[in-house]
């Protein structure tokens, strides 16, 4: 069995920034995330062990600082909550800013806001919030219910695939000819490079392990793409969940990991995974060993 990894993969700047930050605040006094900071179960429960709170509303911090995840939030959200006199800590990416910078952009010039993405991701709920009028579509079933204005102004959630977002831009576009159709690519680096090289690992992989948070949308994104190359592909949180049936001795397998994935649970699962590569070749060589012994 070989075992090779994408080219780019795992944890982007923007989520290791936000957890050293939360690290190092907390180790000058209490501090309370609000919301997911990432959607990894095993690096919030590090957070967790270190004394970090996680709270998902407002109204249950009882902390004096409270941290925004690297997801961002709206101005409205951080104004509410420095109305209650909390020190308010942003550890939004900065290339989830530039996508609030171009969506206000957009409207300022008169366009009407569409952006691609999950209505209820705490990213998108950050866009939105600030809005009095807005659409968000994630397919063509969400295109088709749109109602003409006469500019459209679209970006997309920093984790969609730019494929996509591009796809439904243009379909966007052909339904109302008559409008004018401003995209602004917000989709961010980081996904983009995982995106390319997912794709390019599924297609020299006879199977594809892609390794994530259960709610992490960059991850599922990254299944959705290996599944287009590659027929076999599973998704796991941690070493424990592989299954030594998935894989023959014979396989190529690739790796691959969404933007919240620590190093040190990639690393595990590639040391696992060569233990499987190991057994099932030892399998392979006892089997060939007794069919040759049957036919002599
Ligand atoms: S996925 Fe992109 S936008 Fe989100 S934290 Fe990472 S670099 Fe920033």
């Amino acid at each position: 069995m070989k075992i090779i990894r994408a080219e780019h993969l795992g944890m982007c700047f923007g989520v290791r920034d936000a957890i050293a930050l939360a690290v190092e605040t907390a180790g000058r006094g209490p501090l309370t995330i609000l919301g997911d900071l990432v959607h990894n179960e095993t690096v919030l429960t590090g957070l967790r062990a270190s004394g970090i709170r996680i709270e998902q509303q407002p109204a249950n911090v009882n902390t004096q600082t409270v941290m925004v995840t690297a997801h961002g939030a709206s101005d409205r959200a951080l104004r509410r909550t420095r109305e209650r006199g909390l020190n308010v800590l942003e550890a939004t990416c900065p290339l989830v800013h530039v996508a609030h910078r171009s969506l206000a952009k957009l409207v300022r010039a008169g366009f009407h806001p569409v952006i691609i993405g999950k209505r209820d991701h705490v990213e998108v709920r950050g866009m939105t919030e600030d809005l009095d009028e807005f659409e968000v579509v994630l397919d063509e079933g969400d295109v088709a219910k749109l109602q003409e204005r006469p500019r459209f102004g679209i970006i997309s959630q920093t984790t969609q695939p730019v494929e996509k977002a591009r796809r439904l831009a243009q379909l966007i576009r052909e339904r109302f000819p008559q409008s004018e159709v401003r995209f602004i690519d917000t989709v961010c680096q980081p996904t983009k490079q995982r995106q390319n090289a997912a794709v390019e690992i599924a297609k020299k992989s006879d199977v594809v392990v892609v390794i994530g948070g259960a709610h992490s949308n960059n991850t599922h994104e990254l299944v959705k793409t290996c599944a287009q190359f590659c027929a076999r592909v599973h998704h796991v949180q941690t070493a424990e969940d592989l299954r030594a049936e998935w894989f023959r001795a014979d396989d190529t397998v690739g790796i691959t990991a969404g933007t919240s994935t620590p190093d040190a649970v990639i690393d595990a699962i590639e040391q696992k995974l060569h233990q499987l590569a190991f057994i099932s070749t030892e399998t392979l060589n006892a089997r060939e060993h007794y069919e040759q012994r049957q036919m002599d």
